[in-house]
């Protein structure tokens, strides 16, 4: 679902639904979506700066990467995102990375939700994903159980790494 900006500049809008993500879309290589996520979301500008704040809730299916087998997850998050134009956010590439720094992008024209949904589910997931806390690790079964996933977007890939970055550094403070 992309929400051209063009005409919504000095406006406001109000996005509820449930969301189809398509099929086979995966945020990331052992997530999948198993419904269309519920959305509520506020979109509010001034100028050409956009917030999007509201909150969503996935239900995902997971590969445990201990076991290897397939159980449901369910992301709810709260989001307050801010959009500046491309040309604006350049200025401010040079500085380092900050956390609060996920919580701004740039723009071209328009807003993907799906992908604003798909960077959400990444943050919001652990690193690793375990079925349950007291996953023995046993393989179940076979390979039949581990769903070959379509190529997952390089930007995602990029967040990912991104992510694991913050993690790391938020753990050697
Ligand atoms: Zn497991």
């Amino acid at each position: 679902m992309i929400i051209e900006l063009n005409n919504l500049i000095n406006k406001s809008l109000r996005i509820t639904r449930d969301l189809p993500m398509g099929e086979g879309r995966r945020p990331l290589e052992d997530v999948a979506y198993a419904e269309p996520v519920a959305i509520d979301f506020y979109l509010t500008s001034k100028g050409e700066k956009f917030r999007l704040t509201g909150s969503f809730k996935a239900n995902l299916k997971c590969n445990c990467s201990r076991c290897l087998s397939i159980f449901d997850n369910e992301v709810s998050e709260e989001i307050d995102l801010v959009f500046v134009p491309r040309d604006v956010m350049a200025v401010k590439e040079e500085v380092e990375l900050d956390k609060n720094d996920l919580n701004v992008a740039a723009y071209i024209d328009s807003i993907d939700l799906r992908q604003v949904i798909d960077e959400q589910v990444i943050l919001a997931l652990p690193m690793k994903l375990i079925c349950s806390d007291d996953c023995s690790g046993d393989l179940v079964g076979d390979s039949d159980s581990k769903e070959v996933g379509d190529e997952i977007d390089e930007r995602l890939v990029v967040l990912k790494d991104i992510k694991e970055r913050l993690l790391k550094k938020n753990e050697s403070q």
